[in-house]
Formats: structure tokens, C-alpha cells, sequence
């Protein structure tokens, strides 16, 4: 693989960087941490002003994928919240590869512009990892679609425009074929949403589908090919779209306070500051790698499964070796006085080990590799 970026792909960091530094501050990061929703309007706005959201749509851009990697993985290493936009880019990627034209006209602007956030209504209350267990359903009523069921962690479903929400049309089927993906305005009677806050302070939700009617213009896609186009999706989000590198703030947070405590005269805090930096290093890489093989034609399914598992434990040891050398002022939250790198290192410790669940457990991400790199036999049904 080529590790050097085109001058065009470098340009394009650069302004990302300057719009992160003018939007992302103390006050919108102090908002995301206290309402619990991790979006900054404006900084997606501004980001969409310079045509640089536009440009890291998959299927769009000039340079893409490697600018979408770009795009989210300058966004986390500054800690701005990106899960949002994230999702928004990833589904206007979807439709631009599946969509209708109306669809396209629809969604896309509205994502490009940085107006318009669009959700994931995949899981459900007993379908999560075994997602082909869901039991959402969509059945024909004349020439509408008749959706009932709820659907659980539909994360920014609070203040998205739509929702892709995956539901069974066809229970004769095998249970992956009979599914169908459908791109729905949330503002459509019969959609509840209703919030769930986690331990990681990011509030999600839980969303109600009760006899909600859409028409055919709202299927994303084949009718039954719903499990196709989540694989475009998750090609999309694994591995490249963010989530890679959250040790980057962690570490900068960590080593600044280790200097103003004097802790880092420690050989211990040394070594374990030197050890992160390393994972964040090999995360980096990994994640260069992923929107390298995307970049290049390829979908990097394995390899985006290796990135998100490396990164997400090795974050998630990382915030624990940090929480445990801090002591008492490691439990500190953030503006708490006293506490370990202004209580960042807390926050941490309790936002990690929900990155080793959502966008597939580090279970799941094992079996794949373990399965289709290692060459192990399938254990599951
Ligand atoms: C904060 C948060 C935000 C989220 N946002 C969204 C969202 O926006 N949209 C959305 O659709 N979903 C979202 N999710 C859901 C997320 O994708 C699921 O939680 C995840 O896929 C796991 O599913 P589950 O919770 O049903 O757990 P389960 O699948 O029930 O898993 C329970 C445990 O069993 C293990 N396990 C399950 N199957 C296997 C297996 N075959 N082999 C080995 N171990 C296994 C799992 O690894 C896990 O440890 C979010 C989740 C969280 C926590």
C-alpha cells in the first residue's frame, strides 16, 4: 500500500483542520457533554460551506474514500463530535450507489449542505448482533407499506430528518432474504422516538413504528435486498469513517496532565504513554489502511473489522492503565476541581467500552476474523 497522500488529499486535511479549530471549542464541547447529543450544527455547516462534506460522500468525491477517512479521522483526533455527520455521509453514500433519482435529489443536498442528519434503524430490542432476527415488519396494504415494530440504540433519532430503517417483508424467506431497507422522513405519523441515556454520557434512543404508511418511493433499494444494502453500508463505516483513532485525544489529554502534575518524571506513567502512543500509531495505520483497500476498488470488510477491534480495545485499555495510574482523581468528571486531566480520563473510561459494542461487538469482529483471515471453523449455525 502507498502511505503518501496526493497534495490534493493533503490541501483537503488542511482546511478540514482550520474549520475543526474554528468551531469545535470549549462551549459546543461543554453543550455535546451536557445534552448528551454529539453533534455541532455549525461545524457541520461550515465543513459543508468549503464543499468539504460533499467531497467525502462515498461515490461522490474526488478523492474519496481517502478524504472521508481524512474528513472523520482529523474530526476525532480533535475530539469534535462526528458519530452524527458520520451516519449522515455514510446513508448519502447508500443512496447515491442505490437510491432513485428522487431519492438523490432528496437526500444528498440536504446531507451536503450539513443540514439534514439521518439515523440507523437497524437493531431492535432482540436483534443486535443476530440482526436477521429482527422483527420490524413492513407488509403491502394496496399501494402503501404498513410498518409496525420497534427498533432500539437509533442514535441521533432525535434530531435526524430520516431514518433507514431495515424491516421484514417477507417472512417466507430465508430470514436474510426477506428484508428490506426503507428511507423514511421521521416526521411520518406513527414514528415515536424516545431517548435512552447511556454510561458513555451520548444519549440514543429507542424508536416505535406504529402503523406507519410510506409509499414505494421510500424503499432504499430491491424490496427483500435489504441485507445488500447494509453490506454496502457497513463497508463504508467499518474501519474508515471514524472510531479509529479515539486514543489521540485520550493521549493528548493524559500526557498534558502527567506534565503539569510532575507524574510524568514517573517511569511507569512514561511507559504507559509511550505504549498508547504506539497503539494509536498502529490504529492510525490500520485505518490507512482500510480506506487505502476502499480507495483502491475494494470493500475492506476483514480489514475494517481488524481496525475497529484494535482500536476500540486497545482505547478502551488504554483509558483503564490512565484511570488506575490517576488514582482517586481518575473517578473526577470533567469541570469537577481536582480531577485527572480535567476529567477527561473519567469520561473515557466510561465512553470506551461502549466503542467495543456499537457498529459490531469486538466478539463479532473476532469471529470474522477468525473466520474469513485465520481460516478457523464456523462455530455458529
Ligand atoms: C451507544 C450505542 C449506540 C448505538 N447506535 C446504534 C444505531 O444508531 N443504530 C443501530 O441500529 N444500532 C445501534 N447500536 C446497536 C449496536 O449495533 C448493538 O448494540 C450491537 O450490534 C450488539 O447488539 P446487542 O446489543 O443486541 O447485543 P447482542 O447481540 O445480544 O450481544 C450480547 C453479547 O453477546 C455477544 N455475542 C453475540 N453474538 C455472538 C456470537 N455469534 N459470537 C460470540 N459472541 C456473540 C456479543 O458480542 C455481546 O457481548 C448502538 C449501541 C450502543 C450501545
Amino acid at each position: 500500500m502507498d502511505f503518501t497522500l496526493a497534495p490534493a488529499v493533503l490541501a483537503y486535511r488542511e482546511r478540514v483542520r482550520s474549520i475543526i479549530a474554528a468551531h469545535h471549542t470549549p462551549q459546543t464541547e461543554h453543550h455535546q457533554h451536557t445534552s448528551g447529543t454529539f453533534n455541532n450544527p455549525a461545524l457541520n455547516r461550515a465543513l459543508a460551506a468549503d464543499g468539504l462534506i460533499e467531497r467525502a460522500v462515498p461515490g461522490l468525491g474526488a478523492g474519496d474514500p481517502i478524504e472521508l477517512w481524512v474528513l472523520f479521522n482529523e474530526m476525532e483526533k480533535a475530539g469534535a463530535p462526528l458519530d452524527a455527520l458520520a451516519m449522515a455521509v455514510m446513508i448519502a453514500g447508500v443512496v447515491q450507489h442505490v437510491g432513485t433519482d428522487a431519492q438523490k435529489a432528496a437526500v444528498i443536498p440536504a446531507v451536503t449542505s450539513g443540514g439534514a442528519l439521518i439515523c440507523l434503524g437497524y437493531s431492535e430490542p432482540d436483534a443486535g448482533s443476530d440482526l436477521s432476527a429482527l422483527t420490524t415488519r413492513a407488509e403491502r396494504d394496496g399501494s402503501e407499506w404498513v410498518i409496525n415494530g420497534a427498533k432500539m440504540w437509533t442514535t441521533m433519532a432525535h434530531e435526524a430528518r430520516w431514518v433507514i430503517l431495515l424491516a421484514r417483508t417477507d417472512a417466507s424467506l430465508p430470514r436474510h432474504q426477506g428484508l428490506t431497507m426503507f428511507l423514511i422522513p421521521m416526521d411520518t405519523p406513527g414514528v415515536r422516538v424516545d431517548p435512552v441515556h447511556t454510561m458513555a454520557t451520548e444519549r440514543t434512543n429507542a424508536t416505535f413504528y406504529d402503523d406507519v404508511r410510506v409509499g414505494d418511493d421510500c424503499v432504499l433499494g430491491e424490496v427483500n435486498g435489504g441485507w445488500r444494502v447494509m453490506g454496502v453500508a457497513l463497508s463504508f463505516e467499518r474501519g474508515v469513517m471514524g472510531g479509529t483513532n479515539p486514543g489521540v485525544p485520550l493521549l493528548r489529554h493524559t500526557a498534558a496532565w502527567a506534565q503539569e502534575s510532575g507524574r510524568i518524571t514517573e517511569p511507569a506513567v512514561r511507559e504507559k504513554l509511550a505504549r498508547v502512543a504506539i497503539d494509536n500509531h498502529v490504529a492510525a495505520l490500520l485505518t490507512q489502511r482500510s480506506a487505502w483497500i476502499a480507495a483502491s476498488g475494494g470493500l475492506p470488510g476483514l480489514e475494517g473489522s481488524m481496525t475497529k477491534l484494535f482500536a476500540s480495545e486497545s482505547y478502551q485499555k488504554a483509558s483503564r492503565w490512565f484511570q488506575e495510574m490517576a488514582g482517586a482523581e481518575g473517578l473526577l468528571q470533567l469541570l469537577q476541581p481536582g480531577a485527572a486531566a480535567h476529567g477527561w480520563i473519567e469520561y473515557d473510561a466510561r465512553h470506551s467500552p461502549v466503542t467495543t459494542i456499537y457498529g459490531g461487538t469486538s466478539e463479532i469482529n473476532r469471529n470474522n476474523i477468525a473466520e474469513r483471515h485465520l481460516g478457523l471453523p464456523r462455530m455458529r449455525r
